[in-house]
């Protein structure tokens, strides 16, 4: 008889093409699989879905995901079906006829996996219909929506437990998110009565990534040498700060044999939704960008970041430049900048807020916000944010948007510079 991680391996392989297991994640599904509560904390980008989506294949009966969004569902459960995994969702964009069509589907093994948001749980017709499912594993993603210490909370996720406890005690459980503080962790655990919870932390290090900081008076110089050496291993993206530059840069390029199209706020959403397909569909090798470029998309195979642009933070440089090399395969993300981008942002701070006190203020209020975010999988809204620390220093939200955004660019800077920034890209 097979080991069941041994057909989780193989699952991995036929159905994702992935020939080996993430740091952690293979912990993660034999845990599962052994049948013990388990609690995943990996970043974001870290490979969580994995983690319920190999034992969902590989075991009989149905898994049930408990997920908050409705663009996270439809998602998923499209990537599903590409792979040949019979998955379905239920939210509120499903027609009635269509939810209880599904349900009929899913009691009579048609899924391998189901999709659900929490609110759900609590309707009639699930309590009707859950005794007829043959649900074997319980998936919690996102799963700082328990807690009122992550920022997401949503009250309906701390009702899953009591929705479900009819479940037979052989039903597996797993719950997944990126955010590791202790109380988060703690609320998870008490509010899902894991008692002698597995917890799996992993997938924090990215080997494959191969980070260039590059501090030169001759950028333009080297991002074309960069591009033009990164473009040999796949497509890339190119972070730049105004429209302009995506324009020109992106023509320049195409004009050089590498096919690359701008992207900006500037563009109407049908061609920008255009330029981001044909660039997941490899038939567009490099995306010229400004950072309105990447949320939400998920190619595996980008094998380059550059940022020609100083960027907003080291948590918005982690996310960019993270987009590359998801697949695991050697990616270099790249930052290219010169001593004046440094000295027009200390400029502009100084112009800007002579009075120290209130960059003093907003810079206070912006550690404590950030605070309160560290971990967490999605930032809030921008508006919120600042909205926050303007209620904080009493200032307005324009003079606080102004200070946070000139004060992460030179923070983010101070960081890079203590990592010796040298000249020139080494593939
Ligand atoms: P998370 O939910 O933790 O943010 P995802 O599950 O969405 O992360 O995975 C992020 C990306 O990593 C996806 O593109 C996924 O296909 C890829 N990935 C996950 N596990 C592996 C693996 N073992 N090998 C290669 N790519 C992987
Ligand atoms: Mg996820």
């Amino acid at each position: 008889e097979e080991q069941p991680i041994e057909k989780a391996r193989e699952a991995l392989n036929s159905y994702w093409g992935f020939s080996s297991f993430r740091s952690g994640q293979e912990e993660a599904i034999r845990s599962v699989l052994e049948g013990n509560d388990t609690l995943v904390l990996f970043p974001t980008g870290g490979g969580k879905s994995l983690c319920y989506q190999v034992p969902a294949v590989v075991q009989d009966g149905l898994t049930v995901v408990i997920s908050p969004l409705i663009a996270l569902m439809q998602d998923q459960v499209q990537q599903l079906n590409k792979a040949g995994i019979r998955a379905t969702f239920l939210n509120s964009t499903i027609p009635s006829y269509e939810v209880e069509q599904r349900l009929v589907n899913a009691r009579n093994g048609m899924y391998k996996l189901l999709y659900i948001a929490p609110e759900r749980l609590s309707t009639e017709l699930w309590k009707s219909e859950q005794p007829n499912l043959d649900i074997q594993l319980v998936a919690i993603d996102e799963a700082h929506c328990i807690s009122e210490w992550g920022h997401d909370f949503r009250p309906s996720y701390r009702e899953i437990r009591t929705a479900l406890e009819d479940l037979p005690q052989t039903t597996k459980w797993i719950a997944l998110t990126a955010t590791a503080t202790p109380e988060v962790k703690k609320d998870i655990l008490e509010n899902l009565e894991f008692e002698e919870p597995v917890v799996v932390t992993g997938g924090f290090k990215r080997e494959n990534l191969h980070w260039w900081v590059s501090k030169t008076e001759k950028k333009r110089t080297l991002l074309k040498k960069s591009v033009k050496k990164a473009a040999d291993l796949g497509s890339g993206i190119v972070y730049a700060s105004t429209r302009r530059d995506c324009e020109e840069w992106a023509g320049y390029f195409d004009k050089n044999g590498i096919s690359a199209k701008p992207y900006h706020a500037g563009l109407d959403t049908a061609t920008r939704n255009e330029i981001q397909q044909d660039w997941i569909d490899g038939d567009l090798s490099l995306v010229v960008a400004t950072n309105a470029f990447g949320m939400g998309i998920d190619k595996a195979d980008c094998r380059y970041v550059i940022h020609y642009t100083i960027p907003f933070s080291l948590e918005a440089y982690y996310q960019e430049a993270g987009r590359a090399g998801r697949d695991g395969e050697i990616s270099y993300p790249i930052l290219i900048f010169k001593e004046s981008d440094v000295q027009y942002l200390r400029n502009r701070v100084e112009q800007n807020y002579p009075d120290r006190e209130i960059l003093q203020k907003v810079y206070d209020g912006l550690c404590d916000e950030l605070d309160l975010a560290v971990g967490s999988e999605q930032d809030s809204p921008e508006e919120v944010f600042f909205d926050n620390i303007a209620k904080r220093t009493k200032l307005t939200v324009s003079k606080v948007s102004n200070a946070v955004n000139l004060l992460q660019r030179l923070d983010f800077l101070i960081q890079i510079d203590l990592r010796e920034p040298r000249v020139g890209v080494h593939f």
